[in-house]
C-alpha cells in the first residue's frame, strides 16, 4: 500500500523500460525454471499479468478496475473523458521473486506487505479472499490515478484515506458463466451477471460483504481498550505507515468523515489538487479550511468511532451540530427521537454544572414483534443495553489532539422503576401508553461545555418497522435549577 515520492521519481525515470522488460516477460510463456505460466487480461484501463492461473480473477479484477474508475472521476468532481486514454500495468503476484527476477518488480521497491503503486504500474501480492485481491488492486489503482490527476496523492492521511474509501466496495454474487471445455475464454459478462452494481465508497452491511477486509476488528478493539485514536493524531500520522492496518483504518475512516461532513466536504474534494504536496503543508491548509467547524468534525469523530461497525450507515448518522448552536437558555427543550436516525441533538450547548432530567412518552416498534417504552426491553439488547432504551450522549464540545480519545459518555434516561411508579400512580391507563408522560428521576450532569444527543438503543442497521406513530419518543428535556 505504500506509494513514495521519491520512488515516484525513479519509477518515472524507468518508465519506458518498464513496460518494455514487462512485454519481453509476458510474450515468454512458460518460462524455463517456473513452473507458473504467468497469465494475462487486458481491460480498457488495466493490463493485468499474474502467476495466478484463475483467469477468472483475472477477468474480475480488470473489470472491476474499468467500472471503478468513472466513479472515482465522478468522486472528485471530474467527467469521465478525462482518462480516456489512461491504462497502466498491473501484477498479482504469488511468487514475488519470479516477478524480481524477471524484472517486472525493480529492486529498488523493497519489500511490501500487500501492494505497491507507481504512476504507471501497481503490484499486488495475492491474497486468500477475491474481495481482498480486489480491493488491493483498487486501492493500488487508486494511487496511480491521484498521480495522473493530481501528481500524487498527498500526505499519508490523504492519500491512503482516499484509496482505502475508492477501493472499499461490496464483494459480489456472481454467477460464473459456463464456459465451453475447448475454451480458455474467461466469461466477458462477469460485471453484467452480479446481483448487486459494483459500487465503490460503501460501507460492508456484514462480514460477507468485505471478506479479509477486517477493519472493524481493530475499530472494535481499539474502542474495547479505550485507545481510539483522536481526529488530529491521524493528520499527523508519518509519511511511512509501514502496512500497518491500525493506521490504514484511521486514515480510511477520516477520510469518510470528511467527505461526508457537510462542515470539510468541499474542503477534502479541493485538498486533493494539492495531492503533489505531500508535506505538512498540505495538512496545515486542509486544517485551516476546517478549523472553525473543528470541534464538530471532532465530535462528529467520536460519535463515527464509537458507532462503526458492520452496518453502518451515513444515512443514518446526519446530525445536527453546528459551531453556532445556541447556548441552553435554562428552558425546557422539547423534541422527538425517532428510530430512523441515530444520534439526535437537542440543538444547543449546555454550560459546565448544567444538570438535565427527562420527561419521556411514546413507544417504539424495535422488532416486528416488540414494542418498547423508553426504559427498553429486557428481552433483546444492543451492545449490553435493553433494545428501545433512550439514551443521552454528553459530548463535550472541546476534543483533546493529543493521544486517544476519551471514552463516551452514554447513559439511560429512564429507569424500569420509572415506568413502574409511573404507572403506580394511576395517572395513566394500560390502553394509554402511548400518552403516558414517564418523569425521569436520573439526572444527568454536564461536566464540561457539552452537546447533549438522545437516541434510542437500536442496532446499527436497524430499518423503521412500523408506521409514523410508532418511530420514537416525544421527550423534554428538563434542565434542573
Ligand atoms: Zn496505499
Amino acid at each position: 500500500m505504500q506509494s513514495r515520492f521519491s520512488r515516484f521519481l525513479f519509477a518515472i525515470a524507468i518508465g519506458g523500460l518498464f513496460h518494455f522488460s514487462g512485454a519481453v516477460a509476458f510474450a515468454q510463456d512458460g518460462d524455463a525454471g517456473n513452473p507458473t505460466q504467468w497469465i494475462v487480461r487486458e481491460s480498457k484501463h488495466l493490463r493485468l499479468a499474474s502467476d495466478v492461473n484463475e483467469p477468472e480473477l483475472l477477468e474480475d479484477l480488470t473489470q472491476s478496475f474499468d467500472a471503478a474508475v468513472p466513479q472515482w472521476l465522478a468522486f472528485w468532481g471530474m467527467p469521465e473523458s478525462r482518462l480516456k486514454n489512461w491504462k497502466i500495468d498491473g501484477y498479482l503476484m504469488r511468487n514475488v521473486d519470479a516477478f524480481r527476477e524477471r524484472g517486472a518488480l525493480p529492486a529498488s521497491i523493497t519489500p511490501f506487505r500487500h501492494g505497491f503503486s507507481s504512476p504507471g504500474t501497481i503490484w499486488v501480492r495475492y491474497q486468500d479472499t477475491r474481495y481482498y485481491n480486489r480491493h488491493l488492486v483498487l486501492h493500488e489503482g487508486v494511487h496511480s490515478l491521484a498521480f495522473e490527476l493530481f501528481g500524487a496523492g498527498g500526505p499519508s492521511w490523504f492519500m491512503e484515506g482516499t484509496a482505502e474509501l475508492l477501493a472499499l466496495h461490496r464483494e459480489r454474487v456472481i454467477v460464473p458463466k459456463r464456459l465451453s471445455p475447448e475454451s480458455e475464454e474467461p466469461a466477458r459478462t462477469l460485471l453484467a451477471q452480479s446481483m448487486d452494481p459494483f459500487t465503490i465508497n460503501q460501507f460492508p452491511r456484514n462480514r460477507a460483504d468485505t471478506p479479509g477486509w477486517g477493519r472493524y476488528k481493530i475499530v472494535a478493539r481499539d474502542r474495547d481498550a479505550n485507545s481510539l485514536p483522536t481526529l488530529k493524531s491521524v493528520l499527523k500520522l508519518p509519511m511511512e505507515l509501514n502496512g500497518k492496518v491500525e493506521a490504514y483504518t484511521w486514515c480510511w475512516a477520516a477520510a469518510s468523515l470528511f467527505s461526508q461532513a457537510p462542515e470539510s466536504r468541499e474542503a477534502f474534494l479541493k485538498a486533493a489538487s494539492r495531492g503533489s504536496d505531500q508535506s505538512e503543508a498540505f495538512t496545515s491548509e486542509f486544517y485551516r479550511d476546517v478549523a472553525e467547524d473543528w470541534p464538530v468534525l471532532s465530535a462528529r469523530w467520536r460519535l463515527l468511532l464509537n458507532d462503526l461497525d458492520y452496518g453502518f450507515d451515513w444515512s443514518r448518522h446526519r446530525i445536527a451540530l453546528s459551531t453556532s448552536d445556541p447556548r441552553a437558555t435554562g428552558a425546557p427543550v422539547e423534541m422527538r427521537v425517532s428510530s430512523d436516525q441515530a444520534w439526535h441533538s437537542t440543538g444547543q450547548w449546555f454550560p459546565r454544572g448544567a444538570r438535565l432530567r427527562f420527561a419521556v412518552s411514546g413507544q417504539c416498534q424495535v422488532t416486528t414483534d416488540w414494542t418498547s417504552g423508553p426504559a427498553g426491553i429486557s428481552i433483546e439488547f444492543h451492545r449490553g443495553a435493553p433494545l428501545g432504551q433512550l439514551q443521552v450522549c454528553v459530548l463535550p464540545i472541546a476534543s483533546p489532539d493529543q493521544g486517544t480519545l476519551p471514552p463516551m459518555q452514554i447513559q439511560s434516561v429512564i429507569t424500569k422503576t420509572d415506568v413502574a411508579r409511573q404507572i403506580a400512580s394511576g395517572n395513566s391507563d394500560a390502553d394509554a401508553v402511548d400518552s403516558l408522560v414517564i418523569q425521569g428521576t436520573q439526572e444527568v450532569l454536564i461536566r464540561e461545555p457539552s452537546w447533549v444527543l438522545l437516541r434510542i438503543n437500536l442496532p446499527i442497521d436497524h430499518q423503521p418497522i412500523a408506521s409514523d406513530s410508532a418511530l420514537g419518543y416525544q421527550v423534554k428535556v428538563v434542565p434542573v435549577r
